[in-house]
């Protein structure tokens, strides 16, 4: 009898030992899967972070934003009325006078190319270029009298715009050229002239290859300031000023 309540009670041990053993061996397995899965959602976190870190300085953007000053969008589908910028003249051309300094050098930079390069406009009020371009449009008329006055007006669009939708009015345009009215120079000059106007903050803003983006045909005396900073990435990607701003939208800047 004795030996039998002996048995049981080391019977009884043994399977309190065998549960305890048991539910250590659980509660060791939870602990080593919740450190699994934290561990899982540090990696997961450090991928994340990593990954929008390569995608920041891959996309490279300039610091700039899309409602900066110089950023300033004016064109047929955003027309702007009189904007009356403080002006400054540079040999009798009005700018902007914040920019008036990098009009200057420039100018400078081209004169080193051809010395015969000069300023032929700067800014222009709406009003002004109103009669601008009413005065383009009769001269289309009398040149070709079987045109409509819509038909015209189709024809200055590709080198003036109607009243608020040109960016002279912003007086970050200048026009520069080392020929007179407008013509074509020397491609070769504008070649060297473009490619360091991105080091005084200017684009030449109605290129060939962008006409379907500005809605403007080329002109090669058209340079628009946009800032250094842009300008080197607007080059660099080949981007009108149009595509650009989408890109900068884009990217919530
Ligand atoms: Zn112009």
């Amino acid at each position: 009898m004795k030996k039998n309540s002996f048995l049981g009670i080391v019977l009884q041990i043994l399977v309190v030992l065998v549960f305890l053993m048991c539910l250590y061996l659980f509660i060791q397995d939870k602990e080593v899967q919740v450190e699994n899965q934290s561990s899982n959602e540090i990696s997961v976190q450090s991928t994340e972070t990593s990954s929008s870190q390569v995608s920041e300085s891959e996309n490279g953007l300039p610091s700039v934003l899309s409602s900066d000053w110089e950023l300033v969008l004016v064109n047929r589908d955003n027309i702007t009325e009189e904007l009356n910028p403080e002006v400054t003249e540079i040999e009798g051309i009005p700018v902007d006078s914040r920019i008036a300094e990098n009009v200057l050098n420039f100018l400078a930079a081209a004169r080193t190319i051809d010395a015969n390069e000069y300023l032929i406009s700067g800014y222009r009020s709406v009003a002004y270029q109103e009669e601008l371009y009413d005065y383009y449009v009769q001269q289309e008329i009398a040149n070709d009298p079987s045109l409509t006055q819509e038909g015209a007006e189709e024809v200055v669009q590709t080198y003036s715009q109607p009243a608020g939708a040109s960016e002279h009015q912003t007086g970050l345009a200048i026009d520069m050229s080392n020929v007179a009215s407008l013509n074509e120079s020397d491609p070769d000059v504008v070649q060297q002239i473009k490619e360091l106007a991105p080091d005084y903050g200017f684009v030449l803003r109605f290129a060939d290859d962008k006409r379907e983006s500005t809605g403007i045909g080329y002109e090669d005396w058209h340079y628009r300031y946009v800032g250094v900073e842009s300008a080197k990435y607007m080059t660099e990607h080949n981007l009108s000023l149009e595509e650009y701003i989408a890109v900068l939208k884009e990217s919530g800047k």
